[in-house]
């Protein structure tokens, strides 16, 4: 897994969180561990990121030794403001800090992957770890955002072009394409590269595309909701956590992923930060499916047609 470690700030309609652990590294591999299968982690930190910090991530069984640490450089640093309709967010302030810096480096142990997610980082830094891997993983997930659309697009592409799986919310996918319709922005990513495309609608939920067929999951619905931050990178990780149980990676075991993902995801939105995510146990992840499981089961065509 790659992505930022990074302090984060954020304010919703709940309140300000202060500055907290954030990074989307941190979430995507606080959500895979939770499944057990062996997670590296590529990323950058500053002086800033004490060793407290990453005993976090060693407690989990999390790999540290593809994260570098910048002497005289700051961690990335990224704050935020949710709306009422926590599904807009405006980002107030992006300090690229130590990731400007950034050449990364994939140990040897991490060279062949089954598969690789590819958090929100700079596209250009996602491309040269690719350029590392010995042997192509079974499935590259690609995660991006809107910065990195306006800041650079031309490696963005390029990036686009060599994965199998891009993860993205609605507003970017429409921005990424210049398409309104979320189905033929999707028709037009797969044009891209990739084969399968995982658009994100908050608290609508996600669909999954691959060739001409769609899948839609809906999301738990939640009663507490205090902060989204860190939900599209939850829901990347639970999806890999959540595949690495099986042997290939076709549609249907990403159908199940989409759904594990969604639902773990809607554990990080109660409360700020990691600190749901951080105090999780997987028996409470299986109560949750089983859940999701009853209020989305509804067998209509037998009753009604036969
Ligand atoms: P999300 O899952 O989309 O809510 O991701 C939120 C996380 O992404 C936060 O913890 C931020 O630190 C991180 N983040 C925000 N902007 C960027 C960016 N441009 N590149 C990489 N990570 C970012």
């Amino acid at each position: 897994m790659a992505g930022t470690l990074a302090f984060d700030e954020v304010t919703t309609p709940y309140g300000h969180s202060g500055r907290m652990l954030g990074g989307s590294a941190t979430y995507l591999s606080f959500a895979a561990s939770l499944f057990g299968p062996k997670t590296g982690v590529v990323s950058v930190v500053g002086d800033d990121f004490g060793d407290e910090l990453l005993d976090k991530f060693r407690r989990r069984g999390i790999d540290l030794q593809g994260v570098q640490r910048l002497a005289g450089h700051k961690s990335f640093y990224w704050k935020g403001y949710y709306y009422e309709n926590m599904n807009r967010r405006d980002t107030l302030v992006t300090e690229v800090n130590a990731l400007e810096h950034f050449d990364p480096r994939v140990p040897a142990d991490f060279r062949r992957p089954d598969l690789v997610v590819l958090g929100n980082l700079h596209p250009a830094v996602q491309a040269r770890i690719l350029d590392q891997l010995d042997a192509r993983p079974q499935l590259i997930v690609l995660d991006t955002m809107n910065f990195w659309m306006d800041t650079a697009r031309k490696e963005l592409d390029a990036v686009i072009a060599r994965v199998d799986l891009l993860m993205l919310n609605e507003e970017e996918a429409r921005q990424l394409t210049g398409e309104f319709s979320i189905i033929t922005a999707a028709k037009h990513i797969m044009q891209m590269g990739p084969d399968y495309v995982v658009i994100k609608r908050g608290e609508y939920g996600s669909l999954l595309f691959h060739a001409d067929a769609v899948f839609m999951a809906p999301a738990y619905p939640l009663e507490v909701f205090r902060d989204p931050t860190g939900a599209g990178d939850t829901f990347a990780g639970g999806f890999a956590g959540h595949l690495s149980r099986y042997e290939s990676f076709g549609f249907n075991e990403l159908k199940d992923a989409i759904i594990c993902g969604a639902n773990l995801a809607s554990f990080t939105v109660e409360d700020f930060g990691t600190r749901r995510l951080e105090n999780l146990h997987r028996d409470e992840l299986r109560e949750r499916m089983r859940k999701f499981v009853e209020i989305t089961h509804y067998p209509m065509l037998e009753r009604v047609y036969e």
